[in-house]
């Protein structure tokens, strides 16, 4: 089968791998339609993360082919949507919300585990992993709503989740990439009163605006803080959203979180958090990798109802043939997020 291949820092081919089989009766073999690119992704494309040479891509939906014999929860034809973590969702991490920690878990696209960047993937654990999309005949804007639930609208709802949102708070979110943007959208969903987003690039903001950002702050740093302050009267946010990974944006949530609130951080983090500042202002932080299989259910009954789109970031297009445009493009920002268009629903 044909699949992108990583040979090296901003080196993306098209090859070949061979044909999934199903290996161990835990195992489906799925189809991809859906794929895209992840903000996560650039770390490793850009030399900055380390990455094994080959498979690659963690967000895919796709048909099930094939069920290997203890998989029941899908069945060849269905359309489902895979989790960036396979997992079994029995054991004791999973069951707490950990699906990362895992022991019979894993990440797709690391090298050797089928990627969704790629015709066909082998799925372990499928019995816990993949969601069963119901229904038929979904338009494309419900297919891309429903890949962005695999990682990034997940990972945003984690941020909101993991900072404790609830109705009527003033929540600050950090980062203005893909997963900041669903950051947005999900502290909406929660019933946030006011949602400020810090964000320097308007088809960001118009995205941000779209999803329910009350406020827009353009200025980095120390301005940032000072201008997220006025906008709260000197109180700062219930509840700062962690959203890109960097030095910068770490300490700047921290600095714009109000005294006894909690950070919520879901960026790849590249910084220290400023645990004596944040000791003294009684400020705490949750988050990490999302646990997505678990929050899947209730964001796809949102976007199948037309509750929320999170699908808008997807800016960009185009074919596994020319999947390293699709980097390109992201990295070099023409695009908040590359979709991959692999094969028919
Ligand atoms: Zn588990």
């Amino acid at each position: 089968m044909r699949a992108a291949i990583f040979t090296g820092p901003r080196a993306i081919e098209l090859g070949e791998r061979p044909d999934p089989v199903i290996q161990e009766p835990t195992d489906a073999v799925v189809r991809v339609v859906l794929a895209c690119v992840c903000g996560s992704d650039l770390w490793y494309y850009r030399g900055e993360s380390p990455h094994a040479t080959g498979s690659i891509g963690h967000e895919f939906i796709g048909v099930v082919t094939e069920t290997g014999a203890d998989v029941t929860s899908v069945t060849a034809g269905d359309l489902v949507i895979a989790p960036f973590i396979y997992s079994d969702m029995t054991c004791p991490h999973c069951r707490n919300g950990s699906t990362i920690s895992c022991p019979v878990g894993g990440s797709f696209g690391n090298g050797t585990i089928d990627g969704g960047q790629g015709e066909i993937v082998r799925v372990p654990q499928a019995q816990g992993t993949l969601v069963r999309v119901p229904g038929t005949g979904h338009s494309d804007q419900v297919l891309r709503s429903l890949l962005t639930l695999s990682d990034v609208m997940a990972t945003g709802h984690h941020a909101a989740a993991s900072a404790g949102v609830k109705s009527g708070d003033v929540v600050a979110v950090v980062g203005d990439g893909a997963v900041g943007l669903c950051a947005v959208l999900a502290a909406h969903r929660l019933g946030a009163s006011r949602i400020i987003a810090l964000s320097r690039h308007p088809d960001r903001q118009k995205v941000a605006m779209e999803f329910g950002a009350t406020d827009i702050v353009e200025a980095r740093g120390d301005e940032a803080t000072s201008a997220v302050m006025d906008l709260t009267g000197g109180i700062g946010a219930d509840a700062a959203l962690e959203c890109a990974g960097t030095a910068q944006a770490i300490t700047t949530a921290f600095a714009i979180a109000r005294p006894g609130s909690t950070v919520g951080m879901v960026g790849v983090p590249h910084g220290q958090v400023p645990v004596a500042e944040a000791f003294f202002r009684n400020v705490g932080w949750r988050g990490g990798p999302a646990p997505a299989r678990s929050y899947i259910p209730c964001l796809l009954d949102d976007v199948l109802s037309g509750t929320i789109s999170p699908g808008v970031v997807l800016d960009y297009e185009t074919d596994l043939e020319h999947v390293a445009d699709a980097y390109a493009a992201m990295d070099e920002r023409r695009a908040i997020k590359s979709l991959i268009r692999v094969g028919s629903r």
